[in-house]
């Protein structure tokens, strides 16, 4: 059984998934099927010409469209222990992760960068949902908790573009503890009177929608997205019923007043800059903001991930 799971398996799998296309100079549109030519595509953000279909981006097409002048710089987040469980399914974690970091360039799965939005300072990060699903895991806790700091040192809002299946399972209980600790991170921001906003893009799922991605002051998201806890699939098959149309995207939770906007991508930049410059206009006028050495150091004081200990709590006692 061992032989055929380890070794028969992962060559039949190999041999039917299809191989990775290579840069082509048309790409196929995923919801209208229509042909669009690669240079006109990146012109247009990604968007489908022809249906408005929103494609996933990465965080380098994010920064470049968002920052003036394409001006900005990314900050060097904190390591983590790399698979402290030494987790294995069909594939070790150590694999995956290699994996994921030679096709996107990028350690992990967010990316945070600053620079100026309409002539603002403004911190902003982006989850990369090609980076094993844009999992939440310790590198994406501790990037979210060093962008909240940056915010707080440069008094700065920080907007957060959100895209993942939820919580990296390949790190268990630690990837489940980046929920409180971001959490915490968001609430330091709001203590020093920083406005935090969320950018929901297609998928934003699981653990990531059950923390920081729905403690925005404003939630914004892109067409079309699907956020979620639980994906439509899965409630269906519990429920045993069928789910009204566009159940879980972004127009219906606008609808159910789950969100305050949906934003084309085309109109993203001009929204967040409006935001962002009457928030900070507010913060000018206001000379009542938060001490920040203080909150710096209550950002300081989330307990860190120490993976040294973490086995003690797999052990009964
Ligand atoms: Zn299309």
């Amino acid at each position: 059984m061992n032989w055929l799971t380890n070794k028969v398996l992962p060559k039949i799998r190999k041999l039917a998934t299809a191989k990775d296309t290579p840069d082509n100079l048309w790409v196929k549109c995923p919801e209208c099927g229509q042909m669009l030519f690669h240079n006109d595509l990146a012109a247009n953000l990604n968007v489908c010409s022809h249906c408005d279909h929103h494609m996933r981006v990465g965080p380098e097409q994010r920064f470049k469209a968002l920052f003036d002048d394409a001006k900005y710089d990314t900050i060097e987040l904190p390591e983590v222990q790399i698979d402290p469980l030494k987790f294995r399914d069909s594939k070790k974690y150590l694999d995956r992760l290699k994996d994921a970091r030679s096709k996107t360039g990028d350690r992990d799965a967010l990316i945070v960068a600053h620079g100026k939005l309409a002539g603002n300072s403004a911190v902003i990060g982006v989850q990369n949902f090609s980076f094993m699903g844009g999992s939440l895991g310790m590198a994406v806790g501790e990037a979210i908790i060093a962008g909240a700091k940056l915010a707080i040192l440069q008094k700065a809002p920080l907007i957060l573009f959100t895209a993942a299946g939820g919580a990296r399972m390949q790190e268990g209980i630690l990837s489940l503890m980046q929920m409180p600790r971001t959490t915490v991170a968001i609430q330091r921001l709001k203590e020093a009177r920083l406005p935090f906003i969320v950018v929901l893009t297609d998928p934003t799922t699981g653990g990531v929608t059950a923390s920081y991605a729905m403690l925005g002051d404003i939630q914004i998201s892109e067409p079309g997205a699907l956020i979620c806890f639980a994906g439509p699939r899965v409630i269906e098959e519990t429920i045993r019923e069928k789910l009204p149309e566009g159940f879980q995207r972004a127009e219906f939770l606008l609808d159910k007043g789950m969100l305050d906007m949906v934003v084309h991508r085309q109109d993203m930049k001009e929204t967040l800059a409006r935001i962002v410059d009457l928030t900070s206009n507010k913060l000018k006028d206001k000379q009542e903001v938060v001490d920040t050495p203080e909150i710096t150091e209550a950002v300081e004081s989330i307990p860190a991930n120490d993976t040294d200990e973490a086995p003690a709590t797999s052990e009964k006692d």
